[in-house]
Protein backbone atom coordinates (compact mmCIF):
# COMPACT_ATOMS: atom_id res chain seq x y z
CA UNK A 1 0.00 0.00 0.00
CA UNK A 2 1.23 3.15 -0.80
CA UNK A 3 1.08 6.25 1.47
CA UNK A 4 0.38 9.86 0.30
CA UNK A 5 0.50 12.96 2.89
CA UNK A 6 -0.74 16.03 2.63
CA UNK A 7 -2.35 18.99 3.98
CA UNK A 8 -5.66 19.00 3.03
CA UNK A 9 -7.85 15.83 2.30
CA UNK A 10 -11.37 16.18 0.45
CA UNK A 11 -13.58 13.54 0.31
CA UNK A 12 -16.38 14.24 -2.63
CA UNK A 13 -16.06 16.40 -5.65
CA UNK A 14 -19.38 18.05 -5.64
CA UNK A 15 -19.66 21.70 -5.91
CA UNK A 16 -18.43 21.80 -2.26
CA UNK A 17 -15.95 19.38 -2.26
CA UNK A 18 -14.54 20.84 -5.57
CA UNK A 19 -14.80 24.27 -4.47
CA UNK A 20 -13.16 24.17 -1.70
CA UNK A 21 -10.50 22.07 -3.32
CA UNK A 22 -10.22 25.11 -5.91
CA UNK A 23 -9.92 28.38 -3.61
CA UNK A 24 -7.02 25.55 -1.61
CA UNK A 25 -5.20 25.25 -4.70
CA UNK A 26 -5.39 29.37 -4.69
CA UNK A 27 -4.00 29.78 -1.18
CA UNK A 28 -1.05 27.45 -1.98
CA UNK A 29 -2.49 24.74 0.34
CA UNK A 30 -1.33 21.00 -0.84
CA UNK A 31 -4.73 19.67 -1.53
CA UNK A 32 -6.26 16.02 -2.62
CA UNK A 33 -9.19 15.42 -3.58
CA UNK A 34 -11.23 12.05 -3.67
CA UNK A 35 -14.18 11.53 -6.13
CA UNK A 36 -15.56 8.09 -6.04
CA UNK A 37 -17.92 8.83 -9.71
CA UNK A 38 -17.96 11.99 -11.24
CA UNK A 39 -16.54 15.43 -10.22
CA UNK A 40 -19.83 17.57 -9.98
CA UNK A 41 -21.06 15.46 -7.74
CA UNK A 42 -25.06 15.39 -7.64
CA UNK A 43 -25.12 19.40 -9.22
CA UNK A 44 -23.65 18.70 -12.37
CA UNK A 45 -24.21 15.14 -12.70
CA UNK A 46 -27.42 13.94 -11.81
CA UNK A 47 -29.19 17.47 -10.61
CA UNK A 48 -29.19 20.84 -11.08
CA UNK A 49 -27.73 20.86 -14.46
CA UNK A 50 -29.42 18.16 -16.03
CA UNK A 51 -32.75 18.91 -14.73
CA UNK A 52 -32.69 22.76 -15.98
CA UNK A 53 -31.57 21.34 -19.43
CA UNK A 54 -34.22 19.04 -19.27
CA UNK A 55 -36.61 21.93 -18.62
CA UNK A 56 -35.42 23.65 -21.16
CA UNK A 57 -35.94 21.28 -23.32
CA UNK A 58 -39.46 20.68 -22.24
CA UNK A 59 -40.32 24.25 -22.39
CA UNK A 60 -38.97 24.32 -25.94
CA UNK A 61 -41.43 21.54 -26.80
CA UNK A 62 -44.32 22.66 -25.85
CA UNK A 63 -44.37 26.47 -26.56
CA UNK A 64 -43.47 25.07 -30.34
CA UNK A 65 -46.48 22.38 -30.10
CA UNK A 66 -48.45 25.93 -28.66
CA UNK A 67 -47.85 27.56 -31.33
CA UNK A 68 -48.32 24.93 -33.76
CA UNK A 69 -52.22 24.86 -32.14
CA UNK A 70 -53.07 28.41 -31.73
CA UNK A 71 -50.66 31.28 -31.36
CA UNK A 72 -51.58 34.91 -30.28
CA UNK A 73 -48.24 35.87 -31.03
CA UNK A 74 -49.23 35.25 -34.83
CA UNK A 75 -46.53 32.38 -35.46
CA UNK A 76 -47.53 29.74 -37.54
CA UNK A 77 -45.62 26.30 -36.77
CA UNK A 78 -45.97 22.72 -37.82
CA UNK A 79 -47.12 20.41 -34.95
CA UNK A 80 -43.34 19.57 -33.65
CA UNK A 81 -41.46 16.20 -32.96
CA UNK A 82 -39.16 15.39 -30.38
CA UNK A 83 -36.05 13.10 -30.48
CA UNK A 84 -35.88 12.69 -26.73
CA UNK A 85 -32.40 11.03 -27.54
CA UNK A 86 -31.37 13.99 -28.97
CA UNK A 87 -31.98 15.90 -26.35
CA UNK A 88 -30.45 13.67 -23.71
CA UNK A 89 -27.63 14.20 -25.65
CA UNK A 90 -27.47 17.59 -25.96
CA UNK A 91 -27.92 18.11 -21.68
CA UNK A 92 -24.78 15.30 -21.32
CA UNK A 93 -22.82 17.41 -23.77
CA UNK A 94 -23.15 20.68 -21.41
CA UNK A 95 -22.55 18.17 -18.37
CA UNK A 96 -19.94 16.95 -19.89
CA UNK A 97 -18.54 20.62 -20.40
CA UNK A 98 -19.26 21.31 -17.08
CA UNK A 99 -17.13 18.32 -15.55
CA UNK A 100 -14.32 18.54 -17.71
CA UNK A 101 -14.26 22.70 -16.75
CA UNK A 102 -14.01 21.06 -13.39
CA UNK A 103 -11.15 18.91 -13.33
CA UNK A 104 -9.42 21.77 -16.08
CA UNK A 105 -10.12 24.32 -13.02
CA UNK A 106 -8.40 21.49 -10.55
CA UNK A 107 -5.47 20.87 -12.54
CA UNK A 108 -4.91 24.89 -12.92
CA UNK A 109 -5.02 24.84 -9.07
CA UNK A 110 -2.71 22.13 -8.54
CA UNK A 111 -5.11 19.59 -6.73
CA UNK A 112 -4.42 16.08 -6.73
CA UNK A 113 -7.64 14.44 -7.53
CA UNK A 114 -7.68 10.57 -7.21
CA UNK A 115 -10.44 8.53 -8.83
CA UNK A 116 -11.81 6.22 -6.25
CA UNK A 117 -14.18 5.56 -3.25
CA UNK A 118 -12.39 7.25 0.15
CA UNK A 119 -12.66 4.99 3.29
CA UNK A 120 -11.87 6.87 6.90
CA UNK A 121 -9.45 5.51 9.37
CA UNK A 122 -9.49 8.07 11.61
CA UNK A 123 -9.61 12.18 11.50
CA UNK A 124 -5.96 12.12 9.98
CA UNK A 125 -5.92 9.10 7.65
CA UNK A 126 -8.46 7.99 4.85
CA UNK A 127 -7.83 4.61 2.03
CA UNK A 128 -8.24 4.95 -1.14
CA UNK A 129 -8.37 1.23 -2.59
CA UNK A 130 -4.40 0.46 -2.14
CA UNK A 131 -3.15 3.81 -0.93
CA UNK A 132 -3.49 5.55 2.09
CA UNK A 133 -3.77 9.15 2.75
CA UNK A 134 -2.68 11.17 5.37
CA UNK A 135 -3.46 14.45 6.36
CA UNK A 136 -3.86 17.72 8.24
CA UNK A 137 -7.25 18.67 7.23
CA UNK A 138 -10.09 16.70 6.21
CA UNK A 139 -13.28 18.03 5.08
CA UNK A 140 -16.27 15.46 4.20
CA UNK A 141 -17.97 16.68 1.57
CA UNK A 142 -19.50 13.23 0.57
CA UNK A 143 -23.60 14.83 -0.22
CA UNK A 144 -26.93 13.01 -0.32
CA UNK A 145 -28.93 10.39 -1.64
CA UNK A 146 -32.35 10.18 -2.82
CA UNK A 147 -34.94 8.93 -0.09
CA UNK A 148 -36.38 5.59 -0.85
CA UNK A 149 -39.29 3.97 -0.45
CA UNK A 150 -39.01 0.57 0.65
CA UNK A 151 -42.69 -0.03 -1.10
CA UNK A 152 -41.35 1.23 -3.93
CA UNK A 153 -38.26 -0.18 -4.90
CA UNK A 154 -36.46 1.55 -7.72
CA UNK A 155 -35.65 -0.48 -10.49
CA UNK A 156 -38.12 -1.27 -14.21
CA UNK A 157 -40.77 1.46 -13.95
CA UNK A 158 -40.17 3.20 -10.75
CA UNK A 159 -37.40 5.55 -10.86
CA UNK A 160 -35.75 7.93 -9.18
CA UNK A 161 -35.25 11.63 -10.38
CA UNK A 162 -31.77 10.40 -11.79
CA UNK A 163 -33.90 8.07 -14.50
CA UNK A 164 -36.16 10.37 -14.85
CA UNK A 165 -32.76 13.11 -16.15
CA UNK A 166 -31.84 9.88 -18.83
CA UNK A 167 -35.09 9.05 -20.81
CA UNK A 168 -35.06 6.75 -23.94
CA UNK A 169 -38.39 7.44 -24.48
CA UNK A 170 -41.24 9.82 -22.73
CA UNK A 171 -43.90 7.62 -21.07
CA UNK A 172 -47.62 8.26 -21.95
CA UNK A 173 -48.19 7.97 -17.94
CA UNK A 174 -46.20 8.77 -15.24
CA UNK A 175 -46.80 9.38 -11.53
CA UNK A 176 -44.99 11.66 -9.75
CA UNK A 177 -44.44 10.52 -5.68
CA UNK A 178 -43.57 13.88 -3.46
CA UNK A 179 -44.88 17.30 -4.62
CA UNK A 180 -41.82 18.92 -3.52
CA UNK A 181 -39.43 20.93 -5.52
CA UNK A 182 -37.64 18.47 -7.36
CA UNK A 183 -40.84 16.23 -8.51
CA UNK A 184 -42.98 19.20 -9.53
CA UNK A 185 -39.94 20.34 -11.43
CA UNK A 186 -39.40 17.10 -13.31
CA UNK A 187 -43.04 15.99 -13.27
CA UNK A 188 -43.54 19.53 -15.26
CA UNK A 189 -41.36 18.62 -17.38
CA UNK A 190 -42.41 15.30 -18.48
CA UNK A 191 -45.94 16.88 -18.94
CA UNK A 192 -44.56 19.59 -21.52
CA UNK A 193 -42.67 16.77 -23.19
CA UNK A 194 -45.95 15.06 -24.06
CA UNK A 195 -46.44 12.36 -21.23
CA UNK A 196 -49.93 12.49 -18.82
CA UNK A 197 -48.35 13.68 -15.59
CA UNK A 198 -50.20 12.90 -11.94
CA UNK A 199 -48.68 14.11 -8.55
CA UNK A 200 -49.06 11.96 -5.72
CA UNK A 201 -48.46 14.30 -2.33
CA UNK A 202 -49.39 13.39 1.21
CA UNK A 203 -49.82 17.29 3.01
CA UNK A 204 -52.54 18.88 1.57
CA UNK A 205 -50.65 21.22 -0.90
CA UNK A 206 -48.07 20.79 -3.26
CA UNK A 207 -44.29 22.66 -2.17
CA UNK A 208 -45.87 22.59 1.49
CA UNK A 209 -42.06 24.21 2.52
CA UNK A 210 -43.50 27.16 1.40
CA UNK A 211 -46.72 29.10 1.92
CA UNK A 212 -50.30 29.11 0.22
CA UNK A 213 -50.16 32.77 -1.34
CA UNK A 214 -47.37 31.70 -3.27
CA UNK A 215 -47.54 28.26 -4.16
CA UNK A 216 -51.25 28.96 -5.58
CA UNK A 217 -49.60 30.11 -8.82
CA UNK A 218 -47.79 27.14 -9.70
CA UNK A 219 -51.17 25.00 -8.78
CA UNK A 220 -53.33 27.08 -11.27
CA UNK A 221 -49.86 26.42 -13.99
CA UNK A 222 -50.45 23.11 -12.91
CA UNK A 223 -54.59 22.55 -13.67
CA UNK A 224 -54.05 24.22 -16.72
CA UNK A 225 -51.24 22.22 -17.59
CA UNK A 226 -53.38 19.34 -17.06
CA UNK A 227 -51.47 17.87 -14.33
CA UNK A 228 -53.36 15.57 -12.05
CA UNK A 229 -52.76 16.16 -8.45
CA UNK A 230 -53.49 13.87 -5.72
CA UNK A 231 -53.20 16.07 -2.60
CA UNK A 232 -53.45 14.25 1.14
CA UNK A 233 -53.09 10.81 -0.68
CA UNK A 234 -50.42 8.54 0.98
CA UNK A 235 -48.96 5.44 -1.82
CA UNK A 236 -49.14 2.07 -0.64
CA UNK A 237 -47.43 0.04 -3.33
CA UNK A 238 -47.00 -0.72 -7.09
CA UNK A 239 -48.83 -3.91 -8.73
CA UNK A 240 -46.50 -4.12 -11.35
CA UNK A 241 -48.21 -7.16 -13.29
CA UNK A 242 -51.30 -4.54 -13.77
CA UNK A 243 -48.96 -1.75 -13.91
CA UNK A 244 -50.90 0.20 -11.07
CA UNK A 245 -50.22 2.36 -7.98
CA UNK A 246 -52.13 2.04 -5.02
CA UNK A 247 -52.72 5.12 -3.39
CA UNK A 248 -55.31 5.84 -0.24
CA UNK A 249 -56.98 8.92 -0.23
CA UNK A 250 -58.28 11.53 2.28
CA UNK A 251 -61.10 8.56 3.65
CA UNK A 252 -58.72 5.77 3.74
CA UNK A 253 -60.37 4.32 0.43
CA UNK A 254 -57.83 2.68 -2.09
CA UNK A 255 -57.16 3.92 -5.44
CA UNK A 256 -55.56 2.32 -7.84
CA UNK A 257 -53.56 4.33 -11.07
CA UNK A 258 -53.00 3.12 -14.02
CA UNK A 259 -49.69 4.23 -15.08
CA UNK A 260 -45.90 3.20 -16.83
CA UNK A 261 -43.47 4.99 -14.76
CA UNK A 262 -43.45 6.09 -11.06
CA UNK A 263 -40.98 8.62 -10.19
CA UNK A 264 -40.20 8.79 -6.51
CA UNK A 265 -38.76 11.84 -5.16
CA UNK A 266 -39.51 11.96 -1.46
CA UNK A 267 -36.58 14.21 -0.79
CA UNK A 268 -32.81 13.41 0.07
CA UNK A 269 -30.70 12.55 2.86
CA UNK A 270 -27.18 13.00 3.84
CA UNK A 271 -24.62 10.75 2.82
CA UNK A 272 -23.47 8.30 5.50
CA UNK A 273 -23.44 5.46 4.97
CA UNK A 274 -20.68 3.21 3.54
CA UNK A 275 -17.54 4.94 3.74
CA UNK A 276 -16.97 4.38 7.37
CA UNK A 277 -17.84 7.45 8.74
CA UNK A 278 -18.71 6.05 11.98
CA UNK A 279 -15.02 5.36 12.70
CA UNK A 280 -14.72 8.87 13.75
CA UNK A 281 -17.71 8.95 16.06
CA UNK A 282 -18.72 12.15 15.59
CA UNK A 283 -22.27 14.08 16.90
CA UNK A 284 -24.70 13.97 14.55
CA UNK A 285 -27.82 16.86 14.50
CA UNK A 286 -30.44 14.23 13.18
CA UNK A 287 -29.33 12.24 9.81
CA UNK A 288 -26.55 15.05 9.18
CA UNK A 289 -23.41 15.45 10.79
CA UNK A 290 -23.59 18.95 13.41
CA UNK A 291 -21.26 21.37 12.71
CA UNK A 292 -20.87 24.76 14.06
CA UNK A 293 -20.13 28.42 12.35
CA UNK A 294 -16.99 27.26 10.61
CA UNK A 295 -18.06 23.74 9.41
CA UNK A 296 -16.01 22.37 12.33
CA UNK A 297 -17.16 19.20 13.13
CA UNK A 298 -17.12 17.73 16.79
CA UNK A 299 -13.53 16.22 15.88
CA UNK A 300 -10.48 19.02 15.42
CA UNK A 301 -9.69 19.80 11.71
CA UNK A 302 -12.50 17.63 10.50
CA UNK A 303 -15.02 19.88 8.70
CA UNK A 304 -18.37 18.92 7.19
CA UNK A 305 -20.09 21.12 4.23
CA UNK A 306 -22.73 20.31 1.74
CA UNK A 307 -25.21 18.25 1.69
CA UNK A 308 -23.77 15.96 4.47
CA UNK A 309 -24.42 18.76 7.07
CA UNK A 310 -28.09 19.25 6.77
CA UNK A 311 -30.39 21.70 5.16
CA UNK A 312 -31.06 23.79 3.23
CA UNK A 313 -29.29 21.12 0.75
CA UNK A 314 -28.32 23.30 -2.20
CA UNK A 315 -25.42 23.58 -4.53
CA UNK A 316 -24.32 27.15 -3.52
CA UNK A 317 -24.46 26.81 0.40
CA UNK A 318 -22.21 23.93 -0.18
CA UNK A 319 -19.75 26.22 -2.37
CA UNK A 320 -19.92 29.32 -0.27
CA UNK A 321 -19.22 26.45 3.08
CA UNK A 322 -16.25 25.37 0.79
CA UNK A 323 -14.54 28.48 -0.10
CA UNK A 324 -14.96 29.47 3.75
CA UNK A 325 -13.59 26.15 4.55
CA UNK A 326 -10.63 26.52 2.68
CA UNK A 327 -9.68 30.22 3.83
CA UNK A 328 -10.14 29.10 7.71
CA UNK A 329 -7.36 26.36 6.77
CA UNK A 330 -5.20 28.83 5.27
CA UNK A 331 -5.63 30.94 8.72
CA UNK A 332 -8.05 33.41 7.63
CA UNK A 333 -10.81 34.43 10.46
CA UNK A 334 -14.15 33.76 8.96
CA UNK A 335 -17.82 32.00 9.61
CA UNK A 336 -20.45 31.08 7.64
CA UNK A 337 -23.17 33.92 8.72
CA UNK A 338 -25.36 34.05 5.79
CA UNK A 339 -28.21 36.36 6.28
CA UNK A 340 -30.33 34.42 3.67
CA UNK A 341 -29.71 31.40 1.42
CA UNK A 342 -32.04 31.91 -1.34
CA UNK A 343 -34.17 28.71 -2.84
CA UNK A 344 -35.13 28.77 -6.07
CA UNK A 345 -38.34 26.28 -7.13
CA UNK A 346 -37.85 26.13 -11.33
CA UNK A 347 -41.19 24.94 -11.80
CA UNK A 348 -43.45 26.87 -14.20
CA UNK A 349 -44.03 29.59 -12.85
CA UNK A 350 -40.44 29.58 -11.03
CA UNK A 351 -40.56 30.27 -7.02
CA UNK A 352 -38.28 32.30 -5.19
CA UNK A 353 -37.37 32.28 -1.49
CA UNK A 354 -34.92 34.67 0.07
CA UNK A 355 -34.80 35.58 3.66
CA UNK A 356 -38.26 35.30 6.35
CA UNK A 357 -41.66 34.87 4.86
CA UNK A 358 -44.45 36.99 6.71
CA UNK A 359 -45.00 33.57 8.88
CA UNK A 360 -41.33 33.78 9.65
CA UNK A 361 -41.26 37.38 10.48
CA UNK A 362 -43.97 36.50 12.84
CA UNK A 363 -42.45 33.58 14.41
CA UNK A 364 -39.72 35.88 15.36
CA UNK A 365 -41.22 38.17 16.57
CA UNK A 366 -40.79 41.03 14.49
CA UNK A 367 -43.18 43.63 13.39
CA UNK A 368 -43.22 43.59 9.51
CA UNK A 369 -44.85 45.21 6.55
CA UNK A 370 -45.51 43.04 3.53
CA UNK A 371 -46.30 44.49 0.42
CA UNK A 372 -46.82 42.38 -2.88
CA UNK A 373 -46.44 43.93 -6.44
CA UNK A 374 -48.20 41.84 -9.09
CA UNK A 375 -46.76 40.94 -12.76
CA UNK A 376 -49.84 41.66 -14.03
CA UNK A 377 -49.33 45.00 -13.23
CA UNK A 378 -45.91 44.63 -14.99
CA UNK A 379 -45.26 45.34 -18.97
CA UNK A 380 -42.41 43.18 -18.98
CA UNK A 381 -44.10 40.41 -17.73
CA UNK A 382 -46.60 40.73 -20.39
CA UNK A 383 -44.66 40.89 -23.17
CA UNK A 384 -43.19 37.37 -21.80
CA UNK A 385 -46.87 36.14 -21.57
CA UNK A 386 -46.84 35.77 -18.28
CA UNK A 387 -49.52 37.05 -16.54
CA UNK A 388 -49.17 35.35 -13.06
CA UNK A 389 -47.31 35.91 -9.82
CA UNK A 390 -46.25 38.64 -7.93
CA UNK A 391 -42.98 39.86 -5.72
CA UNK A 392 -43.68 40.26 -2.09
CA UNK A 393 -41.28 42.37 0.52
CA UNK A 394 -40.91 41.79 4.06
CA UNK A 395 -39.82 44.47 5.64
CA UNK A 396 -39.25 45.65 9.62
CA UNK A 397 -42.08 48.64 10.19
CA UNK A 398 -39.52 50.27 12.62
CA UNK A 399 -36.70 50.99 10.00
CA UNK A 400 -37.52 49.50 7.00
CA UNK A 401 -34.60 47.03 6.92
CA UNK A 402 -35.81 44.31 4.39
CA UNK A 403 -35.53 40.90 6.03
CA UNK A 404 -37.13 38.90 3.31
CA UNK A 405 -38.26 38.46 -0.17
CA UNK A 406 -40.26 36.18 -2.12
CA UNK A 407 -41.59 36.08 -5.78
CA UNK A 408 -43.58 33.54 -7.88
CA UNK A 409 -43.78 34.10 -11.58
CA UNK A 410 -42.25 33.68 -15.23
CA UNK A 411 -38.09 33.87 -15.07
CA UNK A 412 -37.99 35.06 -11.43
CA UNK A 413 -34.96 32.63 -9.91
CA UNK A 414 -32.83 35.58 -12.18
CA UNK A 415 -33.91 38.45 -9.16
CA UNK A 416 -32.68 35.71 -6.35
CA UNK A 417 -29.29 37.76 -7.01
CA UNK A 418 -30.91 41.07 -7.10
CA UNK A 419 -32.90 39.50 -3.14
CA UNK A 420 -30.06 37.87 -1.68
CA UNK A 421 -27.56 41.24 -2.45
CA UNK A 422 -30.21 43.57 -0.74
CA UNK A 423 -30.89 41.39 2.26
CA UNK A 424 -26.82 40.72 2.68
CA UNK A 425 -26.60 44.96 2.48
CA UNK A 426 -28.90 45.51 5.04
CA UNK A 427 -30.87 47.26 2.44
CA UNK A 428 -34.14 49.29 3.56
CA UNK A 429 -37.22 50.20 1.37
CA UNK A 430 -36.38 53.18 0.81
CA UNK A 431 -33.07 52.31 -0.91
CA UNK A 432 -34.77 49.91 -3.12
CA UNK A 433 -37.64 52.37 -4.01
CA UNK A 434 -35.04 55.00 -4.69
CA UNK A 435 -33.21 52.60 -7.21
CA UNK A 436 -34.01 53.43 -10.78
CA UNK A 437 -34.67 50.09 -12.04
CA UNK A 438 -34.03 49.30 -15.74
CA UNK A 439 -37.72 49.45 -17.76
CA UNK A 440 -38.97 46.88 -18.98
CA UNK A 441 -37.94 44.58 -16.99
CA UNK A 442 -39.06 42.34 -13.95
CA UNK A 443 -37.23 43.90 -11.71
CA UNK A 444 -39.53 46.56 -11.83
CA UNK A 445 -41.57 44.88 -9.82
CA UNK A 446 -38.96 44.70 -7.03
CA UNK A 447 -38.65 48.42 -6.51
CA UNK A 448 -42.57 48.30 -7.04
CA UNK A 449 -43.15 46.16 -3.91
CA UNK A 450 -40.79 48.40 -1.80
CA UNK A 451 -42.71 51.30 -3.06
CA UNK A 452 -45.78 49.63 -2.38
CA UNK A 453 -44.59 48.96 1.82
CA UNK A 454 -43.59 52.94 1.58
CA UNK A 455 -47.57 53.59 0.32
CA UNK A 456 -46.66 54.81 -3.12
CA UNK A 457 -46.45 52.35 -5.73
CA UNK A 458 -46.49 54.23 -8.87
CA UNK A 459 -48.03 51.52 -11.41
CA UNK A 460 -50.78 50.16 -9.59
C1 LIG B 1 -32.78 16.44 -9.45
C2 LIG B 1 -32.06 17.42 -8.56
C3 LIG B 1 -32.14 18.77 -8.84
C4 LIG B 1 -31.48 19.70 -8.04
N1 LIG B 1 -31.58 21.02 -8.36
C5 LIG B 1 -30.93 21.94 -7.60
C6 LIG B 1 -30.98 23.31 -7.94
O1 LIG B 1 -31.61 23.72 -8.92
N2 LIG B 1 -30.28 24.19 -7.17
C7 LIG B 1 -29.56 23.77 -6.07
O2 LIG B 1 -28.95 24.61 -5.39
N3 LIG B 1 -29.52 22.47 -5.72
C8 LIG B 1 -30.17 21.54 -6.46
N4 LIG B 1 -30.08 20.21 -6.13
C9 LIG B 1 -29.31 19.85 -4.92
C10 LIG B 1 -27.80 19.87 -5.22
O3 LIG B 1 -27.51 18.96 -6.24
C11 LIG B 1 -27.02 19.53 -3.96
O4 LIG B 1 -27.39 20.42 -2.92
C12 LIG B 1 -25.51 19.65 -4.18
O5 LIG B 1 -25.08 18.80 -5.21
C13 LIG B 1 -24.77 19.30 -2.88
O6 LIG B 1 -23.41 19.37 -3.09
P1 LIG B 1 -22.39 18.48 -2.22
O7 LIG B 1 -21.04 18.86 -2.65
O8 LIG B 1 -22.75 18.60 -0.79
O9 LIG B 1 -22.71 16.97 -2.60
P2 LIG B 1 -22.85 16.19 -3.96
O10 LIG B 1 -23.08 17.07 -5.10
O11 LIG B 1 -23.86 15.11 -3.70
O12 LIG B 1 -21.43 15.53 -4.16
C14 LIG B 1 -20.93 14.55 -3.32
C15 LIG B 1 -19.88 13.78 -4.08
O13 LIG B 1 -19.19 12.93 -3.16
C16 LIG B 1 -18.87 11.72 -3.80
N5 LIG B 1 -18.65 10.71 -2.74
C17 LIG B 1 -19.55 10.29 -1.82
N6 LIG B 1 -18.96 9.40 -0.99
C18 LIG B 1 -17.68 9.27 -1.39
C19 LIG B 1 -16.59 8.50 -0.94
N7 LIG B 1 -16.69 7.69 0.12
N8 LIG B 1 -15.42 8.58 -1.61
C20 LIG B 1 -15.30 9.40 -2.71
N9 LIG B 1 -16.30 10.14 -3.18
C21 LIG B 1 -17.47 10.09 -2.52
C22 LIG B 1 -20.10 11.44 -4.66
O14 LIG B 1 -19.78 10.54 -5.70
C23 LIG B 1 -20.45 12.84 -5.14
O15 LIG B 1 -19.83 13.11 -6.38
C24 LIG B 1 -30.71 19.26 -6.92
C25 LIG B 1 -30.62 17.89 -6.64
C26 LIG B 1 -31.29 16.98 -7.44
C27 LIG B 1 -31.16 15.52 -7.12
Amino acid sequence: MQTLSTTLLIIGGGPGGYVTAIRAGQLGIPTILVEGQSLGGTCLNIGCIPSKALIHVAEQFHQTRHHSQQSALGITVSAPTLDIGKSVEWKDGIVDRLTTGVAALLKKNKVQVIQGWAKVVDGKTVVVGDTRIICEHLVLATGSKSVNLPILPIGGPIISSTEALAPTSVPKRLIVVGGGYIGLELGIAYRKLGADVSVVEAQERILPAYDAELTQPVHDELKKLGVKLYLRHSVQGFDSSANTLQVSDPNGDTLNLETDQVMVAVGRKPNTQGWNLEALNLDMNGASIKIDNRCQTSMSNVYAIGDLSGEPMLAHRAMAQGEMVAELISGKSREFNPTAIAAVCFTDPELVVVGKTPNDAKAAGLDCIVSNFPFTANGRAMTLESKSGFVRVVARRDNHVIVGWQAVGVGVSELSTAFAQSLEMGARLEDIGGTIHAHPTLGEAVQEAALRALGHALHL
